[in-house]
């Protein structure tokens, strides 16, 4: 059944599971004052805001170039995803707020096992969910759902030690537990959003290739090159799918036109066959502007 499940049923999916987790955590933080459930609740408000964010920002990016965006929209991924990482930091400075309000003067006397269960039901849905996720993500080889997979997993033992610790809570009477907790997980929503929004600046701030695409893209065009006597000032540009290059190509100077361009489309062509989503611009030049460093054609 799981195979006939599509990539973005399973996005809307992941929402509609994270809203009904969102409403059973906030009832069990409702019904018991707990500020540990609360950063529960305030963790999986984060994942439903995260998850509609990438739902948009997926749909956005694979839009094709148009006059208004002549080189696509790619990075609307990186900029749901710094929009993400701001969120969690939201979170995580509200819920330690909350916390040191009530630390001096923990209450726990509303706490009772229906909220516990309550919020010990929301954690099993997470729990199924995210192995649907991650069962799917590897027949289907998407990187991207197995990340959400992980992510919930995580939620999951993060809920596994506050309802853990607040049972200890019930049962000795520390109530000063119940604040302590919250800061825990405030303290590890903070990790993940630093994660988040560091992974995505490299992005928006036009990182270049990884170092094996480079040495994968110069072996192309070492192969691709030959006629041409030089090429130089190789740039790349990572942009979510999609992988810019740029470089000068050195002909001699009586070569036609219609010759090197002829050189130019078997290049792209070359990068294009084993490179997904790479854009070549190649700007030709004469044999007086050969430079000391380059890739010279066999
Ligand atoms: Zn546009
Ligand atoms: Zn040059």
């Amino acid at each position: 059944m799981l195979k006939s499940v599509s990539a973005e049923r399973l996005a809307i999916g992941s929402i509609a599971v994270s809203l009904l987790v969102l409403g059973l955590k906030l009832l069990a933080w409702w019904v018991t004052g707990s500020v540990a459930l609360y950063s529960d609740a305030l963790e999986s408000l984060v994942n439903v805001g995260g998850a509609a964010l990438a739902l948009v920002a997926v749909w956005y990016a694979q839009l094709p170039a148009d006059s208004g965006h002549p080189y696509g929209h790619h990075k609307a991924e990186y900029f749901s995803a710094v929009a993400e990482g701001i969120m969690i930091v939201v979170a995580a400075l509200l819920i330690v707020h909350q916390a040191l309000e009530v630390l001096w003067a923990p209450d726990l006397s509303d706490l009772g096992p229906l909220g516990l269960l309550v919020n010990g039901a929301a954690m099993l849905i997470n729990l199924g969910w995210a192995r649907v996720l991650i069962v799917w993500a590897r027949r289907h080889h998407s990187p991207a759902l197995a990340a959400s997979g992980r992510h919930l997993m995580s939620d999951v033992w993060t809920s596994v030690g506050v309802l853990g610790g607040l049972i200890v809570a019930l049962l000795t009477g520390w109530a000063v537990l119940d604040p302590v907790l919250a800061i825990i997980v405030a303290l590890n929503i903070l990790r993940e959003g630093v994660v988040v929004i560091s992974s995505s600046v490299g992005g928006l701030m036009d990182s270049a290739a990884e170092p094996g695409e480079q040495k994968q893209i110069e072996t192309i065009i070492h192969k691709a090159a030959n006629g041409a006597l030089q090429i130089h000032d190789i740039r790349t540009r990572r942009a979510g799918q999609a992988l810019f290059v740029e470089f000068h190509m050195v002909v001699s100077g009586a070569m036609t036109v219609a010759a090197s361009h002829e050189i130019c489309d078997r290049i792209e062509a070359a990068l294009q066959a084993e490179i997904s989503g790479i854009h070549a611009t190649i700007h030709v030049e004469p044999d007086n502007k050969l430079e000391p460093v380059g890739i010279n054609p066999s």
